[in-house]
């Protein structure tokens, strides 16, 4: 198998930024008043390669909240804890074909249905919020650490909460409180329901940039080790595990495009990154605010097309 040079993944980043940076497609997330102001002309693309090289165009330093792609890094340190089996018969792992914080898709997966746990899976509101409930932990201070720890060490050093984000969603999370208590009435849930939107609020507002993602990704790339750091942070199984999840719903309803266009596990959140992974090489971090009707960053989901086109690095393509 060819190798991709380090002049040809410059070159790529490069031209994956000039192409796409006068596109303004899209609109800032809006339900969440903080991400509402964020500046759409920021954009940043950065690799990381399992042996530790790193790539970046644009403003891969600028730094935004989390959002929806924290739930790989708690769902990793989930499966880490309590096993495979527990993610599969108390969340679930099938796409629910629905918006990500959809309530109907708790009632059209309930067991009754035929359609699973009513959670859908680690990477919708409902099933994030119910791994967060299997988080271990004596009080919510020391669950908090514990996820923000793991995420943390998958970035390779201390991540932080950003508190405007963390008051912003805490005081318009009704949504995610209604998710919360509904699945509890499933027992679905595996904790107090207001305790875990706390936390789960909290996992979606520290902060990380374009080149923490990958990072962050090409951790899991490299089977659970970091590979700046060299600190193992799960192991493979549980990795390839995760990646698996991301290629089945990491970019909302709208995952099977994804897969189809870019080839690749990925995860996207409204506060505008999205990270790819190409298991076994590297991955790539992309930041832009503007969303599609979806919740995914637009100009990201082009970047990772491009890029994936222009390295050859779709998984499902023969070489
Ligand atoms: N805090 C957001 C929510 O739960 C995260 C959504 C996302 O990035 O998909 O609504």
């Amino acid at each position: 198998e060819p190798q991709i040079s380090s002049s040809m993944i410059q070159n790529t980043i490069d031209q994956a930024y000039i192409k796409f940076k006068s596109m303004e497609d899209g609109e800032n997330a809006s339900y969440i008043p903080y991400l509402s102001k964020a500046d759409s002309k920021l954009y940043g693309i950065a690799i990381v390669t399992v042996d530790g090289k790193i790539f970046k165009k644009g403003n891969v330093e600028y730094k935004f909240p989390v959002e929806s792609v924290a739930k790989i890094f708690t769902l990793a340190s989930v499966i880490q804890k309590k096993g495979t089996d527990t993610v599969l018969r108390k969340i679930g792992v099938n796409a629910t074909g629905l918006p990500f914080n959809s309530v109907l898709s708790i009632e059209l997966n309930n067991d009754k249905l035929g359609g699973g746990p009513p959670t859908g899976n680690p990477l919708v509101n409902a099933g994030a919020i119910a791994t967060a409930s299997l988080v271990e932990g004596q009080t919510l201070e020391k669950k908090w650490k514990s996820v923000l720890d793991t995420a943390s060490a998958f970035a390779g050093h201390p991540l932080h909460l950003n508190e405007d984000v963390y008051q912003s969603e805490m005081a318009n999370n009704q949504h995610n409180q209604a998710i919360a208590v509904l699945l509890k009435s499933y027992n679905a849930l595996y904790a107090d329901p207001s305790e875990t939107v706390d936390l789960y609020t909290r996992e979606c507002s520290y902060e990380v940039n374009a080149l923490d993602l990958a990072i962050m990704g090409a951790t899991l790339a490299n089977g659970g080790t970091n590979p700046l750091s060299h600190v193992p942070v799960v192991n493979a199984a549980t990795s390839a595990h995760v990646l698996a999840v991301m290629a089945t719903a990491g970019l909302y309803n709208t995952s099977g495009e994804w897969l189809f266009k870019v080839g690749l596990p990925g995860k996207s959140g409204v506060g505008g990154g999205i990270v790819a992974v190409v298991p076994g090489k590297m991955a790539i971090g992309v930041y832009s605010s503007h969303l599609d009707a979806a919740g995914n960053s637009v100009r990201g989901q082009l970047a990772l097309q491009f890029i994936s086109e222009a390295l050859g690095i779709n998984i499902f393509s023969a070489k």
